[in-house]
């Protein structure tokens, strides 16, 4: 018997606007979990005049964004006209393709809280131009596990699939584990990412540590969650992603005539619509240097 070997990569603390974060990935040794591209986890916070999230219209290219809260609200608007507040249980699914602009705030009735993570999903080539659109899924499904139960904001596992269309094979869960232990199938063909996001837990007989993603080589066919006090979890899994992206800014693509052009298209307002509703200036482009990777709008 093979015990699981997990690699430990510390998380950024960084903002997005005046919203402290942890930027679980990409970090230092590794930028892709399957096709999973970047990782912000912000909250859990209480507030009572401000507006903790306030990110303005800007542009994405060739990802996704999934947006899955554990408490709160978060209202998103884009260029196609969409809206759609993001609740606990629901799950917002942005596919950029071929470029889309779009803001996230709290909105004006809010609970006072705010706990949640921003995902993007790198688009394989075969999807990375497909025209922009937006899903919101209401109810995202519900496995039930001794001990234990997942929510699925993305993909599939054990037959039941949320909802929202993915482009490559990949799995983004919310785990709940209870004393005794919890067994989640696993496809050998995965490679996995593993965020603790509350209480405690432990996998394969190793604790998790707090604000560190837990990565996992492909291998595994069943993931073992032990806890003592019971915990909560990110699990996030897919099939290596075999191409090579370059990611600045908002924009994952192939290379970097194709981030001038989009920021160009961006910057000279022709390429990207306006995002209606949202009351303010939008956000500019950084400067394209060669070196920098400036701090994603998410
Ligand atoms: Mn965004």
């Amino acid at each position: 018997m093979t015990e699981p070997s997990l690699e430990v990569l510390r998380s950024r603390r960084t903002t997005l606007g005046s919203l402290p974060i942890l930027r679980a990935l990409p970090v230092r040794g590794r930028r892709t979990i399957g096709a999973w591209c970047f990782l912000d986890r912000y909250g859990p916070l209480s507030f009572t005049d401000e507006k903790p999230m306030d990110v303005a219209p800007h542009p994405h290219i060739g990802l996704q964004t999934v947006s899955w809260l554990l408490d709160g609200e978060v209202l998103h608007r884009d260029m196609l006209g969409c809206e759609a507040i993001a609740r606990p249980g629901s799950v917002n699914v942005m596919t950029a393709g071929s470029g889309i602009a779009h803001s996230e705030e709290t909105p004006r009735q809010h609970g006072g809280r705010l706990n949640g993570l921003q995902l993007w999903v790198a688009l394989p080539d075969n999807a990375r131009k497909l025209e922009p659109s937006f899903v919101h899924v209401p109810s995202v499904p519900r496995l039930e596990l001794p001990n234990g139960a997942a929510e699925i904001f993305a993909g599939e596992i054990a037959g039941q699939r949320c909802d929202a269309p993915v482009f490559s094979e990949l799995v983004g869960l919310d785990v709940r584990v209870t004393r005794g232990g919890a067994e989640l199938p696993a496809r050998s063909d995965f490679e996995y990412g593993i965020y603790l996001l509350d209480g405690d837990a432990s996998l394969g007989g190793e604790e998790l540590r707090p604000e560190a993603l837990h990565y996992l080589a492909p291998g595994a066919t069943v993931l073992s969650l032990g806890t003592r006090r019971g915990g909560r979890l990110l699990i996030l899994g897919g099939v290596p992603f075999a191409e090579r992206i370059m990611m600045w800014w908002n924009f994952v693509a192939r290379t970097r005539d194709e981030i001038a052009a989009a920021r160009t298209a961006w910057v000279t307002r022709q390429g990207f619509g306006e995002v209606p509703g949202y009351e303010g200036p939008r956000i500019e482009a950084p400067a394209l240097l060669a070196l920098a990777e400036p701090n994603p709008a998410s």
